[in-house]
């Protein structure tokens, strides 16, 4: 288990990133609950979770 501490680029929200290299994830993309930035595109080699750590005061419309 892989943990690394992300921030989109975009809106400075802070993602705790967990890749679970043991298992086999979905392809897709995660995007930022924020601002609906791709943040990551996956290839379903790992399964690769997001958990949310900080939100940004700013909001976005
Ligand atoms: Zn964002």
């Amino acid at each position: 288990m892989k943990k690394t501490d992300i921030q989109c680029p975009d809106c400075a929200a802070a993602y705790q990133r967990i890749e679970l290299v043991s298992r086999r994830g979905q392809p897709g993309a995660y995007r930022c609950k924020v601002c609906n930035r791709v943040l990551e595109t996956f290839d379903g080699a790992t399964e690769i979770v997001y958990r949310l750590t900080v939100v940004p005061e700013k909001t976005f419309a």
